[in-house]
């Protein structure tokens, strides 16, 4: 649980987030917005890299994954179906001496309430949905009802047939969707943890049932795999098997994926097995036929689903966790080369005698590929340092020997090891170095 070191090691993260642009606190000026986040320059480019890597493994590199973007806003009776106007709720207990809200099943309530330290101050367990409602159109009434998803799973159902006769898709094959989901929880926190406006990944394969055991231990292994791709260590990364209290409703199995975070090992992914709930309950809610006819079978059924759903900012607070490392001298941030918000620094050594001229033609020539940065200003030590912060793998310095032999300066962030490349190697260089 925290403690007072890991409470600063999260201090620290948030404040290097906010100095170096990684992620801001929503609407600053007006003092912010609880549970409310701004990726800054770094950031976007980290999410960004995290997004593409995600999809690159879930979409491009297989043939039997499509992917869909669907809206926000859908149908309030998909809500129905899927159960969330009924269930998906919290339950809420307030404390009656200073009015902190918890979820009780994230805290021990026959212990003193962790704000103000009074005994038996709890309220009874209260269900709180956590959909933010809206309206559509101009006239606010419960007719015009609209939520605001809090998942973006449903998106992929309600697609199911229609992804399948346009791609030509047959069992078993899924759908891959990232975007934005919003729950109004009552305890957001530890920094982009737990938001209220979020974006998730997910991706829902369907799969002939009987099968479903294969397919589940199959997605469990290969989610899990793209976690050392992403770079984290592995030893901060397990699984979790939800017990019989802990399963929902609909599903058959499910496991997370959790990492060590300074606060305690928590949830950054779940793989459950919903069976052909999702589907038989659009089946029943919408009136439409929601079966697969199988040619090899020679005969319908609703497919059975396995889902596995990510947080992409709780998946972006892990990287930079993960890669957050204080040494004697330096902050540093070990990103893998991959997801690095900026690959390459270049800097020349000084700013005269032709050099910023050289490495501008360097950075030219390597902008459009890759993010990269030209930084003339300050000692070059402190140039290098500036880059470890941000995470940026490769340094490149134009410096005297550039000029005599059209060599450079490689410099790893990581080991801070140089060496001389030739100039015109670079480009082939990165290319290899920065391979998903
Ligand atoms: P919890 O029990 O922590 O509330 P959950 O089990 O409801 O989470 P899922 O519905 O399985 O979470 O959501 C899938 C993923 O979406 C989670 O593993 C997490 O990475 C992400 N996620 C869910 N809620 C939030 C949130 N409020 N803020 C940020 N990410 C979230």
């Amino acid at each position: 649980m925290a403690n007072q070191s890991t409470n600063k090691l999260m201090d620290k993260i948030v404040s290097l987030a906010k100095r170096r642009g990684f992620i801001f606190q929503s609407s600053e000026i007006y003092g912010g917005l609880n549970s409310c986040y701004d990726y800054g320059p770094l950031g976007v480019e980290l999410k960004k890299n995290v997004k593409e890597l995600w999809w690159k493994s879930m979409v491009y590199e297989r043939d039997d994954v499509e992917g869909v973007d669907a809206s926000i806003l859908m149908h309030p009776r998909v809500w129905e179906a899927s159960g969330h106007v009924e269930g998906f709720t919290d339950p809420l207990i307030d404390c009656k001496i200073c009015k902190s809200r918890f979820r009780e099943d994230k805290i021990d309530t026959s212990k003193p309430c962790p704000v103000c330290g009074n005994r038996d101050s709890f309220t009874e367990a209260r269900s709180f949905n956590l959909m933010f409602k809206t309206f559509m159109g101009p006239v606010e009434d419960s007719a015009n009802v609209v939520y605001l998803r809090p998942e973006t799973a449903q998106g992929i159902f309600t697609n199911f047939h229609n992804v399948r006769e346009a791609a030509r898709q047959k069992l078993p094959f899924g759908i891959a969707q990232i975007g934005k989901a919003f729950r109004n929880e009552i305890t957001p926190g530890n920094f982009t943890f737990r938001t209220r406006e979020f974006e998730q990944m997910e991706m829902q394969f369907f799969v002939k049932p009987g099968e479903d055991e294969k397919w589940f231990e199959y997605w469990m292994q290969t989610r899990m795999n793209w976690y050392e791709r992403l770079g984290l260590k592995k030893s901060k990364l397990r699984f979790h098997e939800h017990g019989p209290d802990e399963l929902a409703h609909y599903a058959k199995a499910a496991f997370d994926i959790e990492y060590e975070f300074p606060f305690d090992w928590q949830e950054i992914e779940g793989i459950h097995n919903r069976t052909d709930f999702d589907l038989g309950r659009h089946a029943q809610y919408s009136g439409k036929n929601m079966n697969y006819f199988d040619e090899q079978a020679q005969g319908k059924y609703i497919p059975y689903v396995i889902e596995t759903s990510i947080g992409c900012d709780r998946s972006v607070l892990t990287t930079i966790i993960d890669a957050y490392e204080e040494e004697e001298e330096r902050v540093v941030m070990r990103f893998a080369p991959s997801i690095a918000p900026i690959k390459a620094a270049i800097l020349p050594l000084v700013k005269k005698d032709g050099m910023p001229e050289l490495a501008l033609k360097i950075r030219d020539d390597l902008q459009g590929n890759y993010r990269v940065f030209y930084d003339e200003s300050g000692a070059i030590g402190r140039r290098y340092r500036r880059q470890d912060e941000a995470g940026t793998p490769f340094c490149i310095t134009v410096d005297n020997e550039t000029m005599e032999n059209n060599t450079v300066t490689l410099r790893y962030r990581d080991s801070m090891k140089q060496e001389r490349i030739a100039a015109s190697q670079i480009k082939t260089y990165l290319a290899d170095k920065l391979k998903f």
